[in-house]
C-alpha cells in the first residue's frame, strides 16, 4: 500500500470522504464492502477527496506492481457481477456476459448514432473483458482489437471466435497500429494512472480518431455507498474531474451524455492542444451529496425489506433526493399485483418524468412502458398495449441484434431467458404480446 497525490492537480492535501473499513466492521458488511485482505488483515479503501480539485480517489491504495497483479486473476474472481450463480458451469456466470453484451449493443448503437462507424476502421477496446464489443464491431466489419489483463481475455476466442485481444497491462501494449476508435468503458476508473493512460490511447490514436469513455459520476450513485464506491474503483470521477483530465492530457470533449447498464458518463473526445485545468468540485456538496443519497438508498431498502412502509420511505426520500425514482416503480409493482392498475399506472407516469435511477434513462424507460404494455395488454386494451410497446422498443437497447446470440444459446454458454428474468428487463413478456397483436391482425 502506498499513499498518492491527486492525480488532476498534484495537490497531496485531502479530506476523508469515506472511511470504507470503518463502515463496514460497525455493521458487519463483509461482502457488500467488498473488504480486500492483505495476508489475511482487511485493507482500508478509504475515499479521499482533493481538497484543491476536489477529485475523489483511493488513498492509500496497492502499488502498481500490486495492482497488476490483482488484476491478473483475483479482480475478476471477487468483482463480476452475478458471481454466486451457481447453475453456470464456466467461470463467468450467465449475468456477467449479459451485461457485457447488453453494453455492446448500446454502445454499439452510439457510436453508430454518431457516425464514427465505417468498415474497415482499427478499433481498439481497452478493458475488454469477455470481447463482447469486439465481437459485434468485427462482424460489422471493423479491425477489432482489444487488450485485457485478467483470465477472461482468453474466453474472447472461444465465445466469438476473436484472437485480437492482447493479454498484457494496457501500459506494456506495443503496438504499430494506429486507432480510429478507442473504447475505454467502464474502465478508466481502475487505472492507477489515469493521465498516463488517457496519454498512451492519444499517442495510439490516428490524427481524426475518437475515443470514447464510460465512468460512473459521483453525483449519479447506484446501489449501496459502500458498492457504489468499489474498492476496485481508484477514482469516482465527476463530469468536472474527467473534463479536466482530458483537458490536461491533450483533448476536446465533442459529446457527453449519460448511459450504459449503470448510470455511467459517456464521453467522446478527440485530440486536441493540452489545456490547463479548468474546473473545481467543492469538497462539501460532494460530501452533502454521498450522506443525502445514503439516507435515500437505505430507506428504499428499508421499503424493500418490508420494514418501512412506502409513505415513510418517501417522506425520507423526498427530503434527500425527491428525484430518485426506483422506490415508485417497485411501488407500482406491488400496486399493480395486487390489482389497483390506476394507481400503479399513475406511479409509472411519474417515473417516466424522472431521470435520477439505476439504470440509464432510456432502459428505465423502456421498461417502464413495456410494464405499461403488459397492463394493457391484460387488461384487454390492445390499442394503448400497441402504443406502449412500440415506445419500450424504441427505447430498449436491440438486444435482439448481437450477431453471436443464437450461436451462444446453442452452443450452451449464455441462456438469454435467465438474463432478463434476473434483470426484470421487460423483452420476454413485449415479445409475446407483439406474437399475439400480429396473430390477430392477420
Ligand atoms: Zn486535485
Amino acid at each position: 500500500m502506498e499513499d498518492v497525490a491527486c492525480e488532476i492537480c498534484g495537490s497531496a492535501e485531502y479530506d476523508l470522504l469515506l472511511d470504507k473499513l470503518w463502515l463496514c466492521e460497525k455493521y458487519n458488511w463483509k461482502k457488500e464492502g467488498r473488504i480486500l485482505f492483505s495476508d489475511g488483515v482487511p485493507v482500508n479503501y478509504r475515499n479521499v477527496c482533493c481538497k484543491s480539485c476536489g477529485l475523489a480517489y483511493i488513498n492509500p491504495r496497492m502499488t502498481d506492481e500490486e495492482t497488476v497483479e490483482f488484476y491478473k486473476r483475483q479482480y475478476r474472481e471477487e468483482f463480476t457481477a452475478g458471481e454466486k450463480s451457481e447453475s453456470w458451469k464456466l467461470p463467468f456466470p450467465n449475468l456477467h456476459l449479459g451485461i457485457e453484451i447488453y453494453n455492446a449493443v448500446v454502445r454499439y448503437d452510439f457510436l453508430e448514432r454518431l457516425v464514427y462507424l465505417k468498415k474497415g476502421i482499427n478499433t481498439l477496446d481497452i478493458g475488454s473483458s469477455l470481447g463482447a464489443l469486439p465481437a459485434y464491431l468485427k462482424e460489422k466489419g471493423c479491425n477489432a482489437y482489444g487488450v485485457e489483463l485478467s483470465q477472461f481475455a482468453d474466453y474472447t476466442n472461444k465465445l466469438f471466435g476473436i484472437d485480437t485481444i492482447f493479454r498484457v497491462p494496457f501500459e506494456d501494449l506495443k503496438t504499430d497500429i494506429k486507432f480510429d476508435i478507442i473504447t475505454i468503458c467502464d474502465a478508466l476508473e481502475h487505472f492507477p494512472h489515469p493521465k498516463k493512460a488517457l496519454l498512451k490511447i492519444r499517442g495510439l490514436l490516428k490524427d481524426d480518431g475518437i475515443v470514447l469513455i464510460e465512468v460512473p459520476d459521483i453525483f449519479k450513485p447506484h446501489k449501496s455507498v459502500l458498492t457504489f464506491f468499489s474498492n476496485a474503483h481508484l477514482f469516482t470521477f465527476s463530469p468536472n474531474s474527467i473534463k479536466n483530465l482530458l483537458n490536461i492530457t491533450g483533448f476536446e470533449v465533442l459529446h457527453f451524455e449519460y448511459g450504459g447498464y449503470c448510470m455511467n458518463m459517456r464521453v467522446i473526445a478527440k485530440k486536441s492542444e493540452a489545456k490547463k485545468m479548468q474546473f473545481k468540485d467543492d469538497f462539501p456538496a460532494i460530501v452533502d451529496f454521498v450522506s443525502r443519497y445514503s439516507k435515500c438508498y437505505s430507506a428504499f431498502e428499508k421499503y424493500k425489506s418490508g420494514s418501512l412502509s412506502y409513505e415513510s420511505a418517501m417522506a425520507v426520500i423526498n427530503e434527500t433526493i425527491p428525484e430518485y425514482s426506483v422506490i415508485k416503480f417497485l411501488e407500482a409493482f406491488r400496486l399493480i399485483d395486487k390489482g389497483d392498475i390506476a394507481g400503479g399506472k399513475g406511479l409509472l407516469f411519474e417515473c417516466l418524468r424522472s431521470d435520477f435511477n439505476e439504470e440509464s434513462p432510456n432502459v428505465q424507460k423502456g421498461n417502464i412502458y413495456g410494464l405499461l404494455a403488459i397492463v394493457s395488454f391484460k387488461n384487454g386494451d390492445m390499442e394503448n398495449a400497441k402504443q406502449f410497446m412500440e415506445k419500450a422498443y424504441e427505447l430498449l437497447p436491440r438486444f435482439y441484434d448481437f450477431p453471436h446470440l443464437a450461436e451462444l444459446e446453442r452452443k450452451g454458454f449464455f441462456d438469454f431467458r435467465g438474463f432478463v428474468f434476473e434483470t426484470s428487463l421487460s423483452y420476454i413478456g413485449l415479445s409475446e404480446i407483439r406474437k399475439i397483436l400480429k396473430k390477430q391482425q392477420s
